[in-house]
């Protein structure tokens, strides 16, 4: 008896790609700000084998959330030019072992963070591409800057060796009503406009990472230009 290899078929993945592909480039066009928006295809939980097959079919970034979970997956990852992202709260004991393995780390929440990214690039002589992390304000996600303060850790960010600001990233709470969430998310755009026009020193604010699978349409209306999709692309995410 010969037995029957059947092969995974993970086209539904491609098919979400294209749609949601779409989606932000439909939501783009409708914010008139005539901005390229950037996908980020947020890959935890995923396995390497699908987001071998994202990253073939179109995500030219991903994002994982836990350091441990990136570095046991990433050798099985064919990434070819894709770029890797850390989104997910870095504790500062696990700093050393993500330094010089992603791209970005999006999710910087204190200085304190920001300087130890600093001395494990310096150290590795490289520089590290960092976002500071905007709290939006409610309670769950209760990590990052506020919006009185940011600008001012903006300032002190600057300063480190070994890292580079490149914008703001926020994790918006659940809405109930569009107009609430829009309301947080051009905020938001407004301090990122604001902090962009100070041309301070060694600060390009260049991407405004906000909305998720459930929100990046309204959060690219209010002027994101770098949207992070797990869900919307992978389905929903099974936790072992
Ligand atoms: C999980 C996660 C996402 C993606 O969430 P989806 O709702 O699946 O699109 C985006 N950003 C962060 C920080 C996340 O942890």
């Amino acid at each position: 008896m010969t037995k029957l290899s059947i092969e995974p078929d993970y086209s539904y993945i491609a098919e979400n790609i294209k749609r949601v592909e779409e989606r932000i480039a439909r939501a783009a066009e409708k914010s008139g700000l005539g901005i390229p928006v950037n996908l980020v295809g947020v890959t935890k939980t995923i396995d390497e084998e699908r987001i071998s097959y994202a990253i073939k079919n179109g995500v030219s970034v991903i994002g994982e959330n836990k350091v441990q979970e990136f570095l046991e997956k990433k050798d099985g990852i064919d990434f070819g030019d894709c770029k890797k992202h850390l989104i997910g709260h870095l504790q500062t004991n696990k700093v050393k072992k993500i330094v010089g393995q992603v791209d970005m780390i999006q999710s910087v929440d204190s200085v304190k963070l920001a300087s130890m990214i600093g001395k494990y690039s310096a150290e590795s002589g490289i520089t590290t591409d960092i976002l500071l992390q905007i709290n939006s304000g409610n309670e769950e996600n209760k990590f990052g800057f506020t919006a009185d303060e940011i600008e001012e850790r903006c300032h002190e960010t600057a300063g480190i060796e070994g890292v580079k600001v490149c914008g703001l990233m926020c994790v918006a709470p659940i809405c109930e009503k569009d107009s609430e969430i829009r309301n947080i998310f051009s905020n938001i755009f407004k301090k990122f406009i604001d902090i962009q026009g100070k041309n301070m020193d060694n600060i390009k604010m260049k991407y405004l990472s906000m909305g998720m699978s459930g929100d990046f349409e309204n959060a690219i209306l209010e002027g994101s230009n770098m949207v992070r999709v797990g869900s919307a692309i992978f389905g929903a995410r099974e936790y072992r």
